[in-house]
């Protein structure tokens, strides 16, 4: 990302909003706000072969593996502004499994760009599916909205929830139910 041709973009937003750039509190925002965009774009700069390097392992077990309540910040393509909330990721190992803060570095490769939630929840699924070569992967999310929230309709209590089942997940009832009464569950 080109810090300088951001810093100029946001000058001009500052000026279109009513805004006076040269006053003291805003001298500095241009730079903020680009270096925020630079780390909140970040996904677009990782991938997930990167993300995940070499902390696939080797497992016999084939049982469900949860990772619940990984926070996760985006941002919304139609207006560029933060939803944020909870992923919870399960999947069933074949032979591989993957190390947890793994799951969340995972998330955060697709959650740090302009997304809508369901095709973000859609994307960690399938990142999951494709890096433990699972034989089944389960991603509940569950965001708040701050275009919604304050903005439009302003509904500020609302949670928009998305699932993504693939491969057991889908095809099994059983699987599906088993993910989804451990994520009811009370936690620790
Ligand atoms: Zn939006």
């Amino acid at each position: 990302m080109n810090i300088e041709r951001v810093k100029e973009l946001v000058r001009e937003l500052l000026i279109e909003i009513g805004e006076d750039p040269n006053r003291e509190g805003l001298l500095k925002t241009p730079e903020r706000v680009a270096k925020a965009y630079d780390f909140l774009s970040h996904g677009y700069r990782t991938n997930v072969d990167e993300v995940v390097n070499d902390a696939v392992f080797q497992s016999e077990a084939n049982n469900m593996i949860i990772c619940r309540n990984i926070e996760v910040y985006s941002m919304c393509e139609h207006h560029m502004l933060p939803f944020f909330g909870k992923c919870h990721i399960g999947y069933i190992a074949s032979n591989r499994v993957i190390g947890l803060s793994k799951l969340a570095r995972l998330a955060d490769c697709f959650a740090r760009r302009l997304q809508i939630q369901e095709r973000l929840t859609a994307e960690i699924a399938r990142a999951v599916m494709d890096t433990v070569d699972a034989e089944g992967v389960g991603v509940v999310m569950e965001c708040r909205h701050l275009c919604m929230m304050m903005r439009g309709v302003e509904k500020q209590n609302s949670v928009m929830t998305t699932s993504s089942v693939l491969g057991s997940f889908h095809d099994d009832q059983a699987t599906r139910t088993e993910f989804l009464d451990l994520l009811a569950r009370e936690t620790v």
